[in-house]
């Protein structure tokens, strides 16, 4: 039990992410009222069976009434949508964040609907699974994991700390980042490693030499590790690569120059510089274990978890 940070916190979007916030906010008693917005009903109903709110409601303007904190749970595409559908609903002096995975698109989609007196401070969550829709949140989903915010200039400091607290209690770190850091960082850190993992399953699957049996039969020798990565949610990572085209467009090509250099290498049959980017690559899984972002364990730590 943390204790309430704020007293009324809107969920719009109820996916894994806006579900394991209302897992946690409930569990650490954040907030004395929950209200829940999604777009379909039949969301909302797994919701309601679920018990993740106090009240429920496919209208996210409904849902906003009088919250003081309102969270943006949905894919980055719908940001603008959902900023302009809750514009007049917005209470004076509260506090409007995302927690999408892309800064620069969800801040000129959001910003131009937010009306004076609200403090709008983009975030982004450094914590997911492959999983989607309420049914695959838990509580612990933010623990020990990043919390970034982008925020604007002139931004309230009262607000930025009220908020920070609040991720704080959900088991964050926080940090702070200019939109266009954000969105290169997580081009090569999320963004690349998700759009190579589509590609490396779909090549595999593309193959004629080798059968899809062989492929599954196999797949503990290293293809696995992709495609737990590859299963993520298609909507969202569909608007993630439509929303922060320039970075990843950047990175990709910077992967398409150093991929080229290790082709080269495999040719020429370079087996020092093979060694000595192995050899790296190993300190810098390391040291993601030493910073407690991941487990030692084979099975890289990912039981999963329900609450
Ligand atoms: P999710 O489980 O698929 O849930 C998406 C939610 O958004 C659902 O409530 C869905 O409503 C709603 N939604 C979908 N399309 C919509 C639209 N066009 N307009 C309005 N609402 C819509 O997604 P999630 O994994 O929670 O991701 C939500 C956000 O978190 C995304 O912006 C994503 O970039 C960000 N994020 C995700 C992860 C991750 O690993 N998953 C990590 C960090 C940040 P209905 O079901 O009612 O249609």
């Amino acid at each position: 039990m943390s204790g309430i940070v704020y007293d009324k916190i809107a969920l719009i979007g109820i996916g894994l992410i806006g579900s394991s916030l209302a897992r946690v906010i409930r569990q650490k008693g954040l907030a004395r009222e929950i209200s829940i917005a999604t777009r379909s009903a039949e969301t909302l109903e797994t919701a309601r069976k679920l018990g993740l709110g106090d009240s429920y409601s496919t209208s996210s303007a409904a849902a906003v009434t009088d919250a003081d904190l309102v969270i943006v749970s949905v894919p980055v595409g719908a940001s603008g949508a959902v900023a302009k559908e809750i514009a007049g609903s917005l209470k004076p002096g509260a506090t409007l964040t995302d927690v999408g995975s892309t800064k620069a698109s969800v801040i000129a989609q959001m910003e131009p609907h937010v009306p004076e007196g609200v403090h709008f401070i983009p975030g982004h969550p450094l914590a997911g699974t492959e999983h989607s829709g309420p049914e695959a949140g838990f509580p612990e989903l933010f623990e020990n994991k990043w919390c970034i915010f982008t925020p604007l200039p002139g931004t309230d400091e009262a607000a930025l700390a009220k908020l920070t607290e609040f991720w704080e209690a959900c088991g964050s770190q926080v940090d702070i980042m200019d939109k266009a850091h954000h969105d290169k960082v997580l081009a090569i850190v999320s963004h690349l490693p998700h759009i190579i993992a589509y590609n490396i399953v779909g090549t595999a699957d593309d193959l004629e030499t080798v059968t899809e049996s062989e492929v599954i039969k196999y797949s503990a020798s290293g293809f696995r590790d992709f495609t737990r990565l590859a299963a993520s949610d298609p909507t969202m990572w569909r608007d993630v690569c439509l929303h922060n085209k320039d970075a990843i467009l950047e990175m990709l090509s910077r992967f398409s120059e150093d991929l080229a250099s290790l082709q080269r290498a495999i040719r020429w049959g370079d087996g020092d510089k093979l060694f000595d980017l192995f050899t790296h690559t190993r300190h810098v899984r390391r040291s993601i274990i030493e910073a407690g972002q991941d487990t030692a364990a084979p099975d890289f730590g990912r039981v999963p978890k329900k609450d």
